[in-house]
């Protein structure tokens, strides 16, 4: 399966922005580590309103 989101953890601040606004319930923050995760890339509608409410740009869709 194709996954269309990647995710920078060096910038990622854990912010929980896109978490709240991902339409699909494809990203959460993992507590382990404390950065953001995506549980099935595939899901992703690539229409990027994640990309738009990252403030360090930590998310990327291609
Ligand atoms: S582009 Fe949309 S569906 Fe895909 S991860 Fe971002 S907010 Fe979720
Ligand atoms: S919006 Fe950006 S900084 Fe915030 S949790 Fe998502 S990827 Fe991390």
């Amino acid at each position: 399966m194709p996954n269309y989101v990647t995710i920078n953890e060096a910038t990622c601040t854990a912010c929980g922005n896109c978490v709240s606004l991902c339409p699909q319930g494809i990203l959460y923050i993992d507590e382990a580590t404390n950065k953001c995760k995506v549980t099935d890339g595939s899901k992703c509608d690539r229409l990027k309103g994640c990309e738009r409410v990252c403030k360090s740009k930590s998310i990327k869709i291609s």
